[in-house]
């Protein structure tokens, strides 16, 4: 076997020492974090970044519970309360002993094999429960690999189950403003057209149709208005829209913004009229985060087709799922071409599927309402400060999602800082600065995350 060559000796590079044990490479020694650092600007891209970066990441070494460890002290602070559950996925902390064990577990047995004409117990134990836990009328799943393909996966059925009905010129989609699918083609064409990190492609994508955002407030009634623009603009496009696709109650990474259930129970009304099918994006919102377990629970609605990820492996892997009804499934196999015709490499991984089902345990085993409640009450006294601070225009807690919204884009480079130095991570982005904790967070640190998210309102 060729020696790994190394250009600066002009020749092979030492060779890893072998471990005999191990039957191959011992762990490589570590990098130095500036070692790291300079490797990182030179060959990694990081989300919407620039190539080389030009921000400079924190380089995390483990982190455990609540705590993000860093490799080298900064500001003072070696260890920071994570904020963002890792864009709101690990609900249950980090280092969790119950989603360890289960890792473990499958990886003995086996971290992967192809879906193709094999199955497992796993992904039929993963699917079986997302049936059970979501509502009753979606019975079927697809595991798919990351949140932005669920809803490809989403997408495809809708149209395909159009196409199979004999009526494939219903192809489009309709959304309102304000929303994130994610950043693969289709989901793109669903995100919000203006403003957001996609404005780029308008031209190149799938022309959709676009409501006016909802109007903001969860509490709010609902605007008369608002409601006869949702109908006739579904009306108007019936004949060409597969399917409405939206967020329920929470729009995440388009703005933060939260809306009325009862516009959930509205486009429910008027796609049954009006023969289109309903999408759920609960990516976001899903696995208690609005302080239901999906927030289609607020408006006692139920979508034809429901997209869940994030939170459901506990932000351990990459994993989600589309689930639909037995209506769209039956009207896909009616079809000429009877499959759906969709099949990731990696789909229903076991590892991740083992990790899933524990979290979902994990979640369901707990009074996660109350936590969710605790951490929301903690949130709202906690941020009531920021509304005094200069530019901020906003304060809003739903469930764990707390949200301070700015007059200005948020300088994100003095927000972080000013966020680790009350010893917390935050990412702030646009005019926001907001924290979606684990639900594990206890409340001193629900109070320090509060003075973080305060103090980087008034830094950025
Ligand atoms: C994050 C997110 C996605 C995309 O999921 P990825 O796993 O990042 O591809 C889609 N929809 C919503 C609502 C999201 O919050």
């Amino acid at each position: 076997m060729p020696e790994p060559y190394d250009p600066e000796l002009g020749g092979p590079a030492e060779p890893k020492p072998y471990d005999p044990e191990l039957g191959g490479p011992a762990e490589p020694k570590p990098y130095a974090p500036d070692e790291l650092r300079a490797l990182d600007r030179a060959h990694v891209w990081h989300p919407y970044g620039p190539m080389p970066g030009r921000q400079e990441p924190l380089v995390v070494e483990s982190a455990s519970g609540v705590r993000l460890r860093l490799a080298e002290p900064v500001d003072g602070q070696r260890e920071l309360v994570d904020g963002m559950s890792s864009w709101w996925s690990a609900v249950h902390g980090y280092n969790h002993p119950v989603l360890n064990e289960a890792a473990r577990g499958q990886l003995d047995r086996m971290s992967h094999v192809m879906f193709g004409g094999l199955t497992h117990e796993p992904a039929v134990r993963l699917a079986t429960r997302l049936v059970e836990i979501t509502p009753e009328p979606l019975q079927h799943v697809f595991l798919a690999d990351s949140g932005s393909v669920s809803v490809e996966v989403a997408v495809k059925m809708c149209l395909q189950y159009w196409r199979s009905a004999g009526r494939p010129e219903k192809r489009r989609l309709l959304t309102w403003r304000g929303g994130y699918h994610g950043d693969t083609w289709q989901p793109m064409s669903v995100c919000d057209p203006d403003g957001g990190m996609h404005e780029l492609w308008s031209g190149a994508l799938p022309r959709q149709v676009f409501a006016d955002a909802p109007p903001d407030g969860f509490d709010a009634e609902p605007d008369p208005a608002y409601v006869t623009h949702l109908r006739e603009l579904i009306a108007a496009h019936a004949d060409e829209v597969a399917a409405v696709i939206v967020e329920p109650v929470v729009q995440g990474a388009g703005g933060m913004r939260f809306h009325s259930p009862a516009y959930l129970r509205v486009l429910r009304e008027a796609c049954d009229e009006l023969d289109v099918l309903l999408v759920f994006d609960e990516i976001a919102t899903g696995f208690g985060r609005t302080g239901k377990l999906f927030a289609a629970g607020h408006a006692g609605v139920s979508p034809d087709v429901m997209c869940v990820g994030k939170a459901l492996t506990g932000g351990y892997l990459t994993m989600a799922a589309t689930l639909c009804t037995s209506r769209v499934a039956e009207g896909i196999s009616r079809g000429e071409v009877p499959v759906l015709a969709h099949g990731p490499t990696f789909m229903g991984n076991p590892l991740a599927a083992a990790i899933a089902s524990a979290s979902v345990d994990l979640l369901l085993g707990q009074d996660w309402e109350g936590e969710v409640a605790r951490i929301g009450a903690g949130l709202r006294s906690g941020l009531a400060a920021a509304s005094e601070i200069p530019g901020v225009v906003d304060v809003r807690v739903l469930g764990a999602i707390g949200v301070v919204q700015l007059d200005h884009e948020v300088d994100m480079a003095a927000a972080t800082r000013a966020a680790v130095r009350e010893g917390v991570w935050l990412r702030p982005f646009r005019d926001l600065v907001y924290t979606m904790p684990p639900y594990v967070t206890g409340d001193d640190d629900v109070r320090r995350i509060c003075r973080a998210v305060c103090a980087a309102a008034r830094e950025g």
